[in-house]
């Protein structure tokens, strides 16, 4: 007999696996797959249509530390110098535990999405804002679908995975532990096509719901100023209901308030759209971004997510961001015309300065002023790190799009040990229960960087995979003693 967190009586045991796991984004595909490659049997369930989540619609960039790429180019890097360019952007509020187990993996996890999976990623590497040095690999068509649907074409043909779509997890199935009376997950109730079913999980649950960018009464509780008038580039199934549930069986949130806009998304189109591939690729790191009302600078377009979208925020307007057309080579989108009518072109510097009601006088010695630093090496104004490649703005056209924050990322979430168990709000691990992925908290403290997110739900989806697949619901507890 077990209870569901509404205080039911369950009688009927529908199914029965070892592990379920919630979620078929870059988290939940890992866990499962790591978890069925030792021979157990999962189901794993995703409530929207098709699977992937934020994941397939990701940029598929990820950050690592130590690749042949990073040798190749003679970039020097450590794991002690990513872990110190996230507490800085993350304002220290990072768990070093996560951190720490996370990056010293970060190259074997790529390594591992391409020899389990057979997944590319071009040679060149990518120097993100907030990073020290260029670390962020990507894939072949910068796109997390180059993850995704290799992930799910090889977990397709393992006997021991189910994977079942429009199927939504509910709630929690507790036990009690007869000896210290605390309440364990034996299961969940999910959902599909309004018919309810129990899932006994020998095992344990894997949570890997995601974030809840797209609950916009979840977020805004949490940051009232993120409400109806703020858009995310998130797809719309990324709602807090499963952090929700796990508040009622006593997880210990961490963080939750801290949720991150993108600085460079465009008010011109909709969700992430394609300014962002423009503006990572060539804009930021090869142009600059622009006030219009006093056509200047005003913020280190290499910053970090959190000082450019609070810069652009204050301006109280949406900005712009230009280069010219040798740094729009750079574009991660390298067909321009894909980004039109967003991206606009402009034969001379008085065109642009018409298009948005600039200066044009301020914004010529703007633009000088910006060259004269490419020349020296050194951005006196903004500290910006400027790449060697680096050439001043000078041929035409040149190309620009307005840019306008939105909400992308919840730093915040579940707060799991290094072993991806969740934790209760008393201190200990969750019997049976495991989370991965943006549904936790911990990993990027205040501020995430770019491309961490893939390497944090990668490698912490293989954890929870393999620790759900080898945990022992009759002995084990903490798998690990550190609890923070
Ligand atoms: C447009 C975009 C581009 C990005 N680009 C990058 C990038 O290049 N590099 C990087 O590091 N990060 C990037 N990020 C962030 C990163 O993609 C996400 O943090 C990551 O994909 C989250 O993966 P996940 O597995 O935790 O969750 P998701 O991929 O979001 O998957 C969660 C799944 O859980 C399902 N779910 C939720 N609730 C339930 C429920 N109750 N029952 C059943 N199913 C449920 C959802 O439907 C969803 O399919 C990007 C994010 C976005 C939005």
């Amino acid at each position: 007999m077990s209870t569901n967190t509404n205080n039911e009586t369950m009688q009927t045991v529908t199914r029965r696996v070892d592990a379920a796991v919630i979620g078929s984004g870059f988290a939940g595909l890992s866990a499962a797959y790591e978890a069925a490659k030792l021979g157990k049997r999962v189901l794993l369930i995703d409530k929207m249509p098709n699977p992937g989540g934020n994941s397939v619609m990701n940029a598929g960039q990820i950050a690592a530390v130590g690749s042949p790429n990073q040798e190749k180019a003679g970039i020097k890097d450590s794991v002690e110098l990513m872990k110190q360019d996230m507490l800085d952007a993350g304002v220290s509020l990072n768990h070093p535990n996560l951190l720490e187990k996370m990056i010293s993996q970060s190259w074997d996890t790529v390594k591992w999405t391409m020899t389990e999976f057979g997944i590319q990623y071009r040679d060149r590497l990518t120097q993100m804002g907030g990073h020290s040095v260029p670390r962020t690999l990507s894939t072949m068509n910068h796109s997390g679908r180059d993850i995704i649907d290799p992930m799910l074409s090889k977990i397709q043909y393992m006997p021991n995975v189910k994977l079942e779509m429009k199927t939504k997890f509910e709630r929690f199935i507790l036990e009690k532990n007869d000896e210290n009376g605390q309440d364990e997950v034996a299961g969940i109730e999910v959902s599909h096509n309004g018919v309810t079913q129990d899932v006994i999980c020998d095992k344990g649950v894997i949570l890997a719901s995601g974030g809840f960018s797209a609950d916009i009464p979840f977020r805004k509780i949490q940051v009232p100023t993120f409400g109806e008038k703020v858009m995310s580039t998130n797809q719309p199934g990324a709602t807090a209901e499963v952090i929700k549930e796990s508040l009622k069986i006593s997880a210990l949130p961490v963080q939750l308030s801290h949720i991150q806009l993108g600085p460079w998304t465009s008010p011109d189109e909709s969700g992430f759209g394609l300014a962002p591939f423009f503006c990572i690729g060539a804009g930021f790191p090869y142009g600059i971004i622009i006030d219009p009302d006093t056509s200047t600078r005003f913020v280190n377009e290499l910053g970090n997510r959190y000082e450019r979208s609070m810069a652009i925020l204050k301006m109280c307007h949406p900005v712009v961001c230009m280069t010219d057309s040798e740094g729009a080579k750079h574009s991660l989108e390298k067909d321009l015309t894909k980004l039109e009518p967003t991206l606009k072109a402009h034969n001379s510097i008085e065109e642009v300065a018409e298009e948005y009601g600039m200066d044009p006088i301020v914004l010529r010695e703007t633009i000088d002023k910006y060259n004269a630093s490419v020349a020296m090496g050194e951005d006196e104004d903004f500290g910006k790190l400027l790449r060697e490649d680096a050439a001043p703005l000078v041929k035409f056209p040149f190309y620009s799009v307005r840019l306008w924050p939105k909400v992308h990322h919840c730093m915040g979430g579940l707060h799991i040990n290094s072993d991806a168990q969740v934790m209760h709000v008393d201190g200990y691990p969750i019997k049976g229960l495991f989370a991965a992925g943006e549904v936790t908290g911990g990993v990027h403290g205040g501020d995430r960087l770019g491309s961490c997110a893939t390497l944090d739900c990668i490698a912490f989806g293989r954890i929870a995979g393999k620790n759900v697949a080898t945990f022992n619901k009759k002995k084990e507890g903490d798998l690990h003693n550190v609890a923070t």
